[in-house]
């Protein structure tokens, strides 16, 4: 078929693709956007953030019409849970933001090559559309935004009928009777909350000595305590050795420290990790340097060791977030477009969308002690905050972590209500390069969540006033 050419070329239309596209559109570039999938948006708004999310948002509400209402005097007959329903308004909220992405596309001129490419020598770039016929385009930039792709035990492969990805975890048709949810990160137990909500007995199974790994220690004591008590069975410090696999169940054999043990579970969600996923880039071939777990190595341009080769988002390593695949994309369109831009990576927030919600940014306390720094630590909980209290959420606090000698904010955990939004405070606090004192000093309206992260920042002073 035709021979075309183009300024930038974009494989992959996830996050960090689509944004990258629409940002060198913006900058005057002809723009090609590649993408196998029937819908734009990639993982996340396909198979991860937006799904999973609009998932948590129905179940969040199921549990409280269930067990919360009452204490607000509102009853309501017997409440269930049709999952049909819940799956439908689910898929159409996906289906609005693909749309939505489309429609970005063509407002920004962004062409959309519907198909799977192949990046060859001198980015030239082969796409496959479904019917076999190949588009061969020259760009005089590329970018790599292919993503990755969820690890698979060696003896457990996906089947995403029984064995689940997150693809299968989205789509279970009927509320589990046990499901049994194999690494306690954040993909496991945001799904995992979602099906135990629901009604499912669900049991975490994380090898590691506690869940959320990387998260600050205390943080992660909260959440471990919170959700034993809405009852995920949660097993830390356990090995999954075998399974076998039945038309109806499997039988998934764990281990801790010597005592072996047989979960009958009808479902397994495998969420241990997720890989770079370098599909029709031969890496090899191509001379393309790779990191140590096959991520495309980069600079702070987001340039790889290939010339007027940019690579974005998952594939490339570090955090695997939307946001952060975003702000990449936009580096790596400003830089081809001459622009001084530059990647840092010090105040990307990371957020667990469980009840309660989790939250942080910068370093945590024990990595800032790690790193030598003499830190003041100001913590605050939500159980002397009144707006937590009108809401009935008075669990969890906000940690704030300060240089001891200049009061530089380095790091912000939360835990509690609403705290997906309240991080945005302390991530603009540290872009500012802010204090504790900035913090403390700014007016917060009462009653607001937010006056936690006030006196969070009071703490740290020595100084808190409602505690
Ligand atoms: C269950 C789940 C929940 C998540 N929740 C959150 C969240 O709440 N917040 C958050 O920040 N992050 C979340 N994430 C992570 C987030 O989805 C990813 O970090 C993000 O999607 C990465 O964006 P990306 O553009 O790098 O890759 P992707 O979104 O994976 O997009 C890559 C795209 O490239 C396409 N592609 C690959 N190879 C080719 C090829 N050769 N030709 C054509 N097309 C190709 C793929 O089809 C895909 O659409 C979640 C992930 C999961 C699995």
């Amino acid at each position: 078929m035709a021979d075309r050419t183009c300024d930038v070329l974009v494989l992959g239309g996830g996050p960090g693709g689509y944004v990258a596209a629409i940002r060198a559109a913006q900058l005057g570039k002809s723009v090609v956007c590649v993408e196998r999938d029937r819908t734009l948006g990639g993982t996340c708004v396909n198979v991860g953030c937006i799904p999973s999310k609009a998932l948590l948002e129905t179940s969040h509400h199921y549990e409280f019409a269930k067990q919360d209402a009452a204490a607000h005097g509102i009853t309501f007959g017997k409440v269930a849970i049709d999952v049909a329903a819940m799956h439908k308004r689910k898929d159409d909220v996906v289906a609005a933001n693909c749309k939505g992405v489309e429609f970005l596309f063509r407002k920004h001129k962004v062409t959309w090559a519907q198909g799977t490419g192949t990046l060859k020598g001198g980015n030239v770039v082969d796409v496959q559309a479904a019917d076999g016929t190949v588009t061969t385009f020259t760009a005089a930039d590329v970018i790599i935004a292919t993503g990755s792709d969820p690890i698979a035990l060696p003896f457990l492969p996906f089947d995403e009928e029984r064995v689940l990805s997150n693809v299968g975890a989205l789509r279970i048709p009927e509320v589990p009777r046990h499901l049994v949810v194999v690494g306690g990160g954040v993909i496991g137990l945001e799904l995992g909350s979602v099906w135990r909500r629901l009604g499912a007995k669900v049991t975490v199974v994380e090898l590691l000595p506690a869940i959320l790994p990387g998260y600050d220690a205390e943080i992660v004591k909260e959440a471990d305590r919170a959700f034993r008590k809405q009852g995920l069975d949660i097993r830390t410090g356990t090995k999954v050795t075998g399974a076998t696999v039945e038309k109806k169940r499997v039988l998934l054999e764990i281990e801790k420290d010597g005592a072996k043990e047989t979960l009958d579970a009808d479902r397994v969600l495998v969420a241990v990790g997720r890989k770079p996923a370098l599909r029709g880039v031969d890496a090899k071939a191509l001379g393309l340097a790779l990191g140590p777990r096959g991520e495309v190595r980069v600079d702070a341009q987001m340039r790889t060791s290939l010339p007027r080769v940019y690579a974005i988002g998952d594939v490339a390593g570090g955090m695997l977030l939307a946001h952060k695949a975003e702000e990449e994309g936009v580096v790596a369109a400003e830089v081809i477009a001459g622009k001084p831009a530059r990647m840092h990576y010090g105040a990307i927030p990371a957020v667990v969308y469980t009840w309660p919600e989790i939250a942080a940014v910068g370093l945590t306390e024990q990595q800032a002690r790690e790193g030598g720094r003499e830190v003041r630590v100001g913590k605050f909980p939500f159980s002397a905050n009144g707006r937590a209290r009108t809401a009935g959420e008075s669990t969890g606090f906000i940690k704030l972590v300060a240089d001891a000698r200049t009061d530089t904010l380095l790091g912000a955990h939360l835990i509690g209500p609403q705290v997906s939004e309240l991080v945005a405070e302390a991530v603009l606090a540290m872009e500012f390069r802010g204090s504790s004192e900035d913090i403390a000093l700014t007016v917060h309206a009462h009653p607001t969540l937010s006056e936690t992260m006030k006196e969070a920042a009071l703490g740290v002073l020595g100084r808190a006033v409602h505690i």
